[in-house]
């Protein structure tokens, strides 16, 4: 399919646009202008003749009971030219003086002459010499009577004309005028419209090409545009965080596995040089480092599993304060080691969910809890229930999660400095995992810290049947 440039199309929409109405407004205005004109014609020699007429009383000599002939015969002649044909008869009826007998070929000549000019300027207008009465008085007393011919429905001369096809002109001109500045006008309102668009394509084709700093420009008038620009540049804000995202994801899952492995394997060959006595304590912190690794791995193939929508839920009833409840009683033993109290408080509360992925999403969040408390702290999980949902908060007293990162935890391999510094040793998944789990459910999940520590994170469900089943 042949393609046209915008600016092209919208140009020659425009000039179209434009062409049909300065056409349609000339047409009009020009039949209008004719028709007006025309009748104002018609209007003006009927006026003439009556005119004549009036004149022609006004000579009657009263006195002598008589006509001022050679007046009569110098206004005829006079007239004749302009297509008005007399005939001038006295009170009895007897012509006393008629253009047509006086000159007749002077006066056929005229009559031709109008007749064919009419016929071929206005061929639809089937007019013809038409003789109008009029009876002359002279100071109310009768005079006669005179016989006009002319033209009828009119005549138009060759001023007329002159002034008709001038006045067309005028009007072309006026036109063509218009349709030149339409032109340049479409032209310039296309170049303003397309230019942020080709700039947009330009950059949208740097971003599609790997250049995720290449931004649009913001100072856009027109609002679908400037919309456009502001998709496209938060596109690629989120090209750029998703770039980095795998990029890190590569060097943490690398370095994730680089220390304990380093370290079983040096521990290995100590043992193998006879360097280490391979005593059953050594032994065992093999076998916890290699149980680290393979809690990665499998950490790692949830949230393949868990992000990558392949999440299969088999949903029931679940009560979420038993859940707590028994996930909890699982971290005794870590609570106990750093000295912390756990308490479940609110519910029962009932959501229709699978029971398995829920005790995953609360045991992540209690185990972040644990490791990010400090000796002696104290850790809630609260359970309430709202008309259409049932809330899950898990609260700790810990050493809390700064403002900037509060909106990133969620990622994978996320984690604070804070708790990069401590080497807590978890690998940023945990709560990726959960809020895979959490979004599959129809639910979400939020983060919150205060300024001297401690967090809340609280995960919302759809209360009972309502849930929908749908994946994340
Ligand atoms: P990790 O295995 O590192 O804990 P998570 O995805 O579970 O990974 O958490 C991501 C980051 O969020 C953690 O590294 C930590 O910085 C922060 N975090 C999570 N839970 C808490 C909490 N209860 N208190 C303070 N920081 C937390």
């Amino acid at each position: 399919m042949k393609r046209h440039s915008l600016c092209t199309v919208l140009s020659v929409r425009f000039l179209l646009l434009v062409l049909a109405v300065v056409l349609g407004i000339s047409v009009v205005s020009n039949l209008l202008i004719s028709r007006q004109f025309e009748a104002y014609v018609g209007e003006q020699q009927k006026t003439r003749a009556d005119e004549l007429a009036q004149n022609l009383s006004d000579q009657y000599d009263a006195a002598r009971g008589g006509w001022n002939i050679d007046y009569v015969h110098g206004l005829g002649m006079a007239v004749l030219e302009d297509g008005f044909i007399l005939r001038l008869r006295d009170r009895e009826g007897k012509v006393l003086w008629d253009a047509e007998n006086h000159d007749m070929m002077l006066c056929h000549r005229v009559m031709e002459n109008i007749a064919r000019d009419m016929r071929e300027k206005r061929p639809e207008l089937e007019g013809r010499f038409l003789t109008h009465h009029y009876d002359l008085k002279h100071a109310g007393i009768p005079a006669g009577s005179l016989d006009i011919s002319y033209y009828s429905p009119y005549y138009i001369d060759r001023n007329d004309f002159r002034f008709m096809s001038a006045l067309n002109r005028i009007l072309i001109a006026v036109g063509g005028v218009s349709l030149a500045a339409a032109m340049i006008m479409g032209w310039l309102l296309a170049a303003r419209i397309v230019r942020p668009l080709s700039e947009t394509v330009e950059s949208t084709r740097r971003i599609a090409g790997g250049d995720y700093t290449a931004r649009l420009r913001s100072d856009i008038a027109e609002k679908e545009v400037y919309e456009l620009t502001r998709a496209i540049n938060r596109m690629a804000d989120s090209l750029r965080e998703q770039e980095e995202l795998r990029k890190r994801l590569t060097s943490d899952v690398a370095h994730e596995l680089r220390t304990p492995v380093a370290g079983l394997s040096s521990c290995v060959e100590m043992m193998i040089d006879g360097v280490l006595e391979p005593t059953p304590e050594r032994l065992r912190g093999c076998q916890e480092e290699l149980r680290r690794l393979s809690g990665l791995i499998s950490d790692l193939e949830r949230l393949r599993e868990a992000e990558g929508g392949e999440l299969t839920l088999r949903k029931r009833r679940v009560e979420l304060r038993a859940l707590a409840e028994t996930v909890l009683r699982s971290f005794e033993s870590q609570l106990a080691e750093k000295g912390l109290t756990g308490r479940v408080s609110g519910g029962p509360a009932e959501v229709f969910a699978d029971p398995g992925r829920l005790r995953q999403v609360v045991t992540n969040l209690i185990s972040n809890a644990v490791k990010y408390s400090r000796e002696g702290g104290n850790i809630r999980v609260v359970i309430a229930e709202t008309e259409k949902s049932c809330v899950l908060r898990v609260e700790d007293d810990g050493i809390g999660i700064p403002r900037e990162d509060l909106s990133r935890i969620f990622e994978r391999f996320y984690r604070t400095d804070v708790s990069r510094n401590r080497k807590t040793g978890g690998a940023g998944i945990g709560l990726a995992i959960v809020r895979s789990i959490v979004r599959a459910h129809g639910g979400s999940v939020t983060a919150e810290s205060g300024e001297g520590g401690g967090s809340v994170f609280s995960v919302t469900l759809p209360r009972g049947e309502q849930v929908p089943s749908g994946k994340d």
